[in-house]
């Protein structure tokens, strides 16, 4: 036995999980088992995180580049992503939220998990790249969420503990707590080759439709170093300014990031666990375009369209991609995204209805939404560096420009 195996009594009282004194320290974490084989093309988040923070492509090994991790919620946006990661030959990232997985499964996330993780491996199966599916913020504090991290660990290939925020009272968890948590999670998926993402310190913003903080901490960098000694977590959402959702500051307002705490963590994570990923949440950078073209449909739409959605559209503040590329250097390897993409997916449906607003045809509608969705995650690759690591481009990433007026194949065509 290579790990201690930690055994407690009564699962739901917190003295006998972190002792009486809440000090209880966990030696020696179980290391991931890298020797795990998943489904054709399937790999863990880690792998292709680690990867990316060496900057290996190919056999080339160059600058770091990071992966976007995409929240999915639908099969086409899984379609949308595989079509984007196949034409650029990059590491593919899919994200599943609690919510998402509910909404797969009508309701029930357990059969959400299911459907989604067999469409993705059957995809996966034919597909040209490596790909990871990975549990956005699990919760593994209540029995509802633990028995969905229980699930992503038998379907899913990464999964999220995130312990940091006791989300029923509004309040941080003790780090002990938060130790003690996602401990158990590394026990359980460690073994089975699952990578596991812890989160420390409190970020502001809608993580979920379920979950919200009002308040935001900095990670501090001495629980960090214990954090990831006793926890062996090799993935970490370190809070660092990041704030999730649409309206991450007052208009006209830039986020601003504390990077220099970042190569702090980075420095000390150098020396306990080389091969610890940082992981950026609330890192969403808006498209100026998309904006415009929401702006535009609506206009053409009505003008009460305009007087009723027109402003809230403008009033989006996302983080400058200059930041988040700043991160990339200090240890982000990746990057979570989801505002901008949701975004470009309601611009595109406006601008559907705005088309012909009497098609009666679903797949015309979820085609538009959906090669609208291909061209963010198209381009939010490119800027992460995200390309040629499993064959070459089939565009040339330098020509390729966004533009939701051209159809998918056209600004394709244009690339060439
Ligand atoms: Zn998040």
């Amino acid at each position: 036995m290579f790990y201690e195996t930690w055994k407690y009594k009564d699962n739901n009282n917190l003295n006998n999980r972190f002792g009486e004194n809440g000090m209880k320290t966990y030696n020696n974490p179980p290391q991931l088992n890298t020797s795990r084989r998943f489904a054709d093309n399937m790999t863990s988040a880690h792998a292709l995180t680690l990867k990316a923070k060496k900057g290996e492509k190919g056999n080339t090994k160059g600058t770091p580049y990071a992966l976007p991790a995409f929240n999915i919620t639908t099969i086409q946006g899984i379609n949308a992503a595989f079509d984007a990661f196949e034409t650029l030959g990059a590491s593919g990232l899919l994200a599943l939220s609690n919510s998402a997985l509910k909404h797969f499964g009508s309701g029930d996330p357990i059969t959400g998990l299911e459907v989604a993780a067999d469409y993705i491996a059957a995809r996966a199966k034919r597909s040209s790249v490596k790909v990871a599916t990975h549990l956005d913020h699990g919760d593994y504090t209540t029995e509802a969420g633990r028995k969905v991290v229980q699930g992503a660990v038998q379907h899913l290939t990464s999964v999220m503990a995130d312990n940091s925020t006791d989300h029923a009272n509004k309040r941080g968890r003790s780090l002990e707590e938060n130790i003690g948590y996602t401990r158990e999670v590394v026990n359980m998926a460690h073994p089975l080759g699952v990578s596991v993402e812890g989160e420390l310190g409190v970020l502001a913003g809608e993580e979920d439709e379920d979950t919200k903080s009002e308040v935001s901490t900095y990670t501090n960098p001495d629980d960090f170093e214990q954090f990831i000694t006793e926890t062996g977590v090799l993935m970490i959402a370190p809070t660092i300014g990041t704030m999730h959702g649409p309206n991450k500051g007052k208009p006209g307002t830039k986020v601003k990031l504390n990077i220099e705490l970042a190569h702090e963590l980075l420095k000390i994570a150098d020396r306990v666990q080389p091969e610890t990923i940082f992981v950026a949440h609330g890192a969403s950078t808006l498209y100026p375009q998309v904006v415009d073209y929401a702006v535009e449909q609506l206009t053409a739409l009505s003008t009460g369209m305009l007087e009723q959605y027109g402003q809230t559209w403008k009033n989006f503040v996302g983080t400058d991609w200059e930041q988040i590329q700043g991160l990339i250097g200090a240890g982000f390897a990746k990057i979570n995204t989801d505002t901008e993409n949701r975004q470009t997916f309601l611009s595109a449906l406006l601008g559907a209805v705005n088309t012909n607003a009497a098609k009666i045809d679903i797949r015309w509608y979820d085609t538009k939404t959906t090669e609208a969705l291909t061209q963010s995650y198209l381009v939010k690759l490119i800027m992460a560096g995200n390309y040629g690591v499993w064959h070459e481009p089939k565009i040339d990433v330098k020509k390729y420009n966004f533009d939701l007026h051209l159809a998918l194949a056209d600004a394709l065509k244009n690339a060439q």
